[in-house]
């Protein structure tokens, strides 16, 4: 086939959803006809759900090693692939181009995946925000290692919110700093909070168990003093607490800055990119439904973090919404008219609780240490964390092959989660 007439496939960001749809579709491109291209603001794919493990390493080597092992260099990943990767901080995008850098560089689309994920606080996410500039990975080391210097310079520390982030930052500095103290303040009554029963009060129990740590739950933390850094106080028990270093753990804000210009009319109240159960983007018509999303918006979909799905915003999810997104593109681009809507996904997920135990769920069976770790965790759990980040890393390969086995085993329109669903509901 001539490649001058295969179709354009740009993929906006390379985080979770980004790279495994990357790697899923070079297989396929040339029975496709397409030529991908992937932009992302950092010439490096980084695993965040190791960063905490990564950042409170017990040595500065054994950091400096982690961060390696959870990162790659795009160009060689994708290079090898045959997907073109562009560096550039994407600024905006018309019905043609995506508009990179300081507005002259131009990438042609004829169909485009919006994956830029969302914004976490310091130190966990690397701002691709309009008015920075692109991060090179030596960059990103010394800026985790200035974070890494703060956390061991500190004796005091507060994490602010008790969800995933939340209790891993607090349980990893706990183990691996047991003479420092930490406090983790919760608005919600237990951490956890929207998690399954077993994992939320498994984590409540081994936090409480945990020494270093102080669990301050149904209450939020203010400053006593806007100028003073060090002081907060709780809104219900006036507890007061003195800090050298706070971590705030709540909350994520979608990466759609650049749409807002132009297209504000993608985008939901909390600036998520609003989707059909197709993920393509809903143009101006806001009921959703395949024949209701406006020409344009047709051919540009968005998955993950970034989409206003109501599921967790998760690794996981972005993976689950990658491969299904997959083989709808297939048939999209080949003309069919026969792309599947998603029905959701059953969350498996795993918390890591310090280095050696964590607490999680698997497809609805809950992994919290009982009977023997009540007190400290799942073992179980841990090593299965270490080994989803290997998959992750693509070692041995494995990457596409689990992602597709957890799919057709989560993905609640398919055999086993409808055979599950219904035994569960006749218990
Ligand atoms: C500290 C931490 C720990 C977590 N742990 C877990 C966990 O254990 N399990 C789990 O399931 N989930 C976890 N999550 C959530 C998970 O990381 C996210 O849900 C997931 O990364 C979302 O994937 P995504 O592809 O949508 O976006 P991201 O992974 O955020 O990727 C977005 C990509 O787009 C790029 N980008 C963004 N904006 C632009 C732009 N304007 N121009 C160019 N490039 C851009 C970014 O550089 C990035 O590479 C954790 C999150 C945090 C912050």
């Amino acid at each position: 086939m001539d490649s001058s007439l295969n179709r354009r496939l740009v993929i906006l960001g390379g985080g979770a959803a980004g790279i495994l749809l990357a790697m899923k579709l070079a297989s396929d491109k040339q029975k496709l006809g397409i030529d991908i291209t992937l932009i992302d603001c950092k010439p490096f794919f980084e695993y965040t759900p190791s960063l905490i493990s990564v950042l409170y390493e017990a040595s500065d080597e054994q950091f400096e090693r982690h961060f390696c092992n959870i990162t790659a260099d795009y160009e060689t990943l994708l290079g090898g692939l045959g997907v073109k990767f562009e560096l550039g901080i994407v600024r905006d995008m018309d019905n043609e181009n995506v508009i990179l850098g300081d507005g002259s560089q131009k990438i042609a689309y004829d169909i485009l995946v919006i994956c830029t994920g969302s914004f976490y606080h310091d130190p966990w996410k690397v701002p691709c925000q309009q008015d920075r500039t692109t991060m090179q990975w030596q960059d990103r080391l010394d800026y985790l290692r200035t974070h890494r210097d703060k956390y061991k310079s500190s004796e005091d520390i507060m994490c602010i919110g008790g969800g995933p982030v939340g209790v891993e930052v607090a349980s990893e500095i706990a183990w691996r700093a047991p003479l420092k103290h930490v406090t983790l303040v919760s608005s919600s009554d237990t951490v956890l909070s929207g998690t399954p029963g077993g994992v939320a009060d498994g984590a409540g129990r081994i936090l409480n168990h945990l020494d270093p740590i102080r669990l301050l739950t149904g209450e939020k933390a203010e400053k006593v003093d806007d100028a003073d850094d060090s002081t907060y106080k709780t809104d219900k028990t006036n507890t007061e607490i003195k800090t050298d270093l706070v971590y705030l753990c709540t909350g994520i804000r979608p990466n759609t800055q650049f749409l807002q210009k132009s297209h504000p009319n993608w985008l939901d109240d909390k600036k998520r990119i609003r989707v059909n159960e197709y993920f393509q983007v809903r143009g101006d018509d806001s009921s959703g439904g395949e024949g209701n999303t406006s020409n344009n918006s047709k051919s540009v979909f968005a998955v993950g973090d970034v989409n206003d799905v109501n599921e967790p915003k998760l690794w996981f999810t972005a993976h689950m919404q990658t491969v299904h997104l997959y083989h709808n593109l297939k048939r999209f681009v080949e003309g069919k008219n026969d792309m599947v809507p998603y029905s959701g996904s059953q969350i498996s997920m795993v918390i890591s609780l310090g280095p050696h135990y964590a607490v999680g769920s698997f497809n609805g069976f809950v992994l919290n240490g009982w009977p023997f770790g009540r007190n400290s965790g799942s073992k179980l759990a841990a090593i299965a964390k270490h080994t989803v980040e290997r998959v992750t890393m693509n070692d041995f390969h494995s990457k596409k092959l689990a992602n597709d086995i957890l799919y057709q085993t989560h993905e609640k329109g398919h055999l086993f989660q409808k055979i599950t669903g219904t035994c569960l509901s006749q218990r």
